[in-house]
């Protein structure tokens, strides 16, 4: 696949995180974004509980009692995507739709990062209760992803699921409602460019007045 040589500190980004090995270069391809992540613990784990969708990032209760650094966050896997008259093996799709479906799983974890145990508590029930919240939680999962410069990724994986013939239309629905468009997207993408290019004319300017002060001397 060759997709290690996009890694470069390879240890460094397994620090703390239990990753099956069939996914491995995809997992650690995700997380080359989020250096945030670098001593966050996180456990990949394949699952058959899952029941409407196909991963879900979430806390590990017990450790929410215990100081912040003790946190453990779980992304639970579906080992196998159930199509109308087939399955598929999660480890048999593309990468870039299974990079960005693990980069919006680090998103959640971004968003549980910035909670303290309250209102981790609070955002589980609301997620519960309310479907206004669920695509409110879901859009900023995607948009720390899309942030972290994983737009490429999030729209393959959109395409993946809004695409595919052999996925049941309720799924693809609530997929459609719940999170980010591709033009959301897109938009999202154009406003961070507007952004550096912000960023680049403060340094520029920045730089003509550090000549400006050397002239002066
Ligand atoms: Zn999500």
């Amino acid at each position: 696949m060759g997709l290690n040589a996009k890694i470069h500190n390879i240890a460094e980004l397994k620090i703390k995180k239990q990753i099956p090995k069939v996914i491995e270069e995809r997992v650690l391809i995700a997380l080359s974004h989020y250096p945030e992540l670098k001593d966050t613990h996180i456990r990949f784990i394949f699952t058959q509980q899952l029941k409407a969708s196909v991963m879900a990032a979430r806390p590990v209760i017990l450790t929410l009692l215990g100081s912040r650094k003790r946190r453990i966050y779980d992304i639970l896997i579906s080992p196998v995507f159930k199509l109308k008259h087939s399955i598929e093996p999660i480890h048999q799709v593309a990468d870039e739709v299974l990079i960005g479906w693990i980069g919006h799983e680090l998103g959640h974890i971004m968003d549980y990062e910035q909670r303290n145990t309250m209102s981790i508590a609070k955002f589980g029930l609301l997620y519960w209760l309310s479907k206004t919240y669920v695509r409110k939680a879901e859009r900023v999962a995607d948009t720390f992803a899309v942030n972290r410069g994983m737009s490429s990724y999030i729209l393959a994986t959109k395409d993946f699921i809004l695409g595919h013939s052999e996925l049941s239309q309720r799924y693809k629905d609530k997929i459609a409602r719940l999170y980010l468009s591709p033009d959301d997207i897109v938009e999202l993408v154009a406003k961070l460019e507007d952004k550096t290019q912000d960023r680049e004319e403060i340094l520029d300017d920045e730089a003509k007045i550090a000549d400006h002060i050397a002239t002066e001397k």
